[in-house]
């Protein structure tokens, strides 16, 4: 006998089966070629031609569907293995339908006896990860937030109640700066700060994070009532890695100012570069001043699943007091899933539970009771149904798949040396780094691990690089010291003198009053050029020998000599090293000037690939001396062979396309 079906199911069951039908056409889209992921519009545009107006008489179930084809049409399909625009992709097809069990289901997270079998699988599912991150307890485990920032923020937080458990109840009464105290008694005053200052055991709390850290850390600061100022910057590496010796520098420095240091950040995959801060000396540090560690692994964390990589990038996770992973970008589970991991789960309610005994009523599988909200979406459901799914063998191939795109892709761009040097990789860092000597821009993936590693080279799945315009020469944009010491100018007068390069330092003397360039970079930059007007003159001299002030002509033509004879030279075996990476602009005006025109180009190449809709890729800036460049992310691991070298067809389309509308100043232009 046919069982009639109720009103909402009678609906549901038309809703869902022609939902079906679009989202399959959809999935099926994003992977033409000639397809395009979107229809690119401008929100004036875009109000023209969608109706976003909400009527009074509802439209219903037929009347729905018009509004739904539009979205389709003119959002974003992030399907596509051509959304190369964020750390974040297309979900997979498991993504999706936990997605639609979370929806069909609309369960709440926040006690156990509304939503039992969600809460077990985020019990179990934060419990597996945290084990693989090498946490240990019997109660490790963690809880899904709605977002990497949420939780960082939910670690801070977490973090500060453990330590402080005073001000979750009387508020943030930091004991005055010692500097302050002693000036007012220097001038007579007994000061008096009121009674919960006076007998406060902290100072003014203060965090520490790398210069390239995500900004998170700062909004948690504003929410915690901290103050960002509070939140220290530490300089990183020329790659973009926090310098443990720095951090420790750093937090001595405020202990002395009567400051007290309480949480370390560890950023593992940094969101512009992907780069890796130093997890174990990190810890050490952390133990050493009593500071909470935490690493904010919302990009980098899912390398977890490739044990070779951990091995290296995540060294030292064991240590973590907490730990941030967003499945929602590395392993294509659907918008959002980001869980906090901890050695302890029991730290959550210790530090955040109030009594809200209305809603909680003592089980202990109550996850809410640790978070800072109340009702919660079950977001690790997706993370345990795709794992279930693919297996961490499977997570494993999908980022490994990921991988070798990014080595395919440099490869691509590395042939006919990056099309005739219209690609110029981002370089950060100097010769010394490069520990390797062919002259092809290749990562290796299983190469890529600190110390060994080639530096200069990708941690992940970034790309970074310029497109140069045919008419203009090539510029040197090296400076990464000044980019990530910006804080801190001492420092670099001290890495300006420890420089051990043997030459007239002079040049370097004008970069040192040279504000947008630094002596670090140019220390560099005086080596390749001296290697390269020796080959010139003298094949296989040996670099660093004679080098003295050029004038900017003489240098210019040098280099330009060199380009020459670069390519001349790349068959014998005589050169120490083939690479030319252009003039070093040394006014500081005219790389100011060079730096608004690379702008200008990027952005405009940015907006056409934008506009003819086959790509999505986005730009970044990256301190203050560096034009913007363009930062690819090669993350969905559906990304074909075809797609790249599109890609590259596509970059260099659009490049030529817009070279001719923007000037290219004097400075920049070749000879
Ligand atoms: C993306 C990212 C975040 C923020 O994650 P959301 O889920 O977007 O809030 C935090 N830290 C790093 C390093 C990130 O890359």
């Amino acid at each position: 006998m046919k069982v009639e079906l109720c009103e909402d199911a009678q609906e549901l069951n038309f809703l869902i089966t022609r939902m079906k039908d679009l989202l399959v056409d959809y999935m099926q889209q994003s992977r033409q070629s000639d397809g395009l992921l979107v229809d690119y519009k401008e929100p004036d545009e875009l109000e023209r031609i969608m109706d976003f107006s909400l009527p009074d008489q509802g439209v219903g179930p037929e009347g729905i569907f018009p509004t739904i084809t539009q979205t389709l049409q003119y959002n974003v399909n992030t399907f596509s293995p051509r959304f190369m625009d964020k750390l974040y992709a297309g979900s997979s097809p498991i993504g999706v339908m936990a997605e639609l069990l979370l929806a069909g289901l609309n369960g709440n997270s926040h006690v156990y006896h509304v939503s039992p079998v969600f809460t077990l699988m985020e019990v179990h599912v934060t419990r597996a990860l945290a084990k693989l991150f090498g946490f240990q307890g019997d109660r490790a485990g963690g809880l899904s937030c709605p977002g990497g920032s949420a939780s960082n923020q939910l670690a801070m937080i977490t973090a500060r109640n453990a330590l402080f458990p005073e001000i979750k109840r009387h508020g943030y009464f930091p004991r005055p700066p010692t500097k302050l105290l002693q000036e007012l008694e220097r001038e007579g005053y007994r000061p008096y700060f009121g009674p919960a200052a006076e007998s406060s055991t902290y100072g003014k709390l203060v965090a520490f994070t790398s210069i390239a850290g995500h900004y998170s850390l700062e909004k948690s600061a504003v929410i915690a009532g901290l103050g960002t100022e509070n939140i220290v910057g530490v300089p990183c590496d020329s790659f973009g890695a926090l310098v443990p010796s720095e951090l420790e520098r750093l937090i001595q420095e405020h202990i002395a100012l009567g400051h007290t240091p309480f949480f370390i950040n560890v950023t593992a995959g940094t969101t512009v570069l992907g780069a890796f801060d130093p997890i174990r000396p990190c810890a050490e540090i952390a133990k050493k001043y009593n500071c909470w560690l935490h690493v904010d692994g919302s990009w980098g964390g899912c390398t977890i699943f490739v044990p070779e990589l951990a091995k290296t990038l995540l060294d030292g996770s064991e240590l973590a007091d907490s730990l941030t992973v967003n499945p929602h970008k590395m392993l294509q589970t659907s918008l959002q899933c980001s869980l906090l991991l901890v050695q302890d789960t029991s730290i959550f309610p210790r530090a955040n539970a109030l009594k809200a005994n209305y809603l909680f009523h003592g089980q202990t599988h109550d996850l809410g009771d640790g978070t800072l909200g109340c009702g919660r979406r079950s977001d690790a459901v997706k993370l345990f149904l795709g794992w279930r799914y693919y297996g961490k063998l499977g997570y494993q191939a999908r980022i490994e798949k990921s991988l070798s795109n990014v080595n395919r892709f440099l490869e691509l761009l590395a042939q006919d040396d990056f099309r005739g040097q219209r690609i110029q990789m981002l370089r950060l860092g100097s010769d010394d780094d490069d520990d390797d000597d062919d002259d092809v821009d290749v990562v290796d993936v299983n190469d890529v691990r600190r110390g060994g590693r080639d530096k200069t080279k990708p941690s992940l799945l970034q790309i970074c690089f310029w497109y140069r315009p045919r008419a203009s020469r090539l510029i040197d944009w090296r400076g990464t010291e000044q980019i990530w010491r910006e804080e801190s100018v001492e420092q670099q007068q001290e890495t300006l003198s420890s420089t051990t390069v043997d030459h007239d330092t002079s040049l370097e003397k004008s970069a040192a009053l040279s504000p947008s360039l630094s002596a670090a970079s140019l220390a560099s930059s005086v080596s390749v050029q001296s290697s390269e007007s020796s080959m010139s003159s003298a094949p296989g001299t040996p670099i660093l020998t004679t080098i003295s002030m050029h004038s900017k002509a003489t240098r210019a033509a040098t280099t330009e000599a060199a380009t020459a004879t670069t390519t001349t030279t790349t068959t014998t075996t005589t050169t120490t090293t083939t690479r030319d990476y252009g003039v070093i602009l040394t006014d500081p005006q005219e790389r100011e000037e060079a730096k608004a025109w690379m702008e200008r180009v990027t952005k405009a190449i940015h907006a056409r690939i934008r506009a003819r809709g086959k790509f999505m890729i986005d730009y970044a800036p990256l301190g203050a001396c560096l034009p913007i460049f363009f930062r690819v992310v090669l993350n969905p691991p559906t990304i074909r062979e075809l797609d790249l070298v599109q890609l590259v067809e596509e970059i260099l389309e659009c490049g030529e396309a817009v070279a001719d509308m923007v000037p290219i100043p004097k400075c920049c232009r070749a000879f």
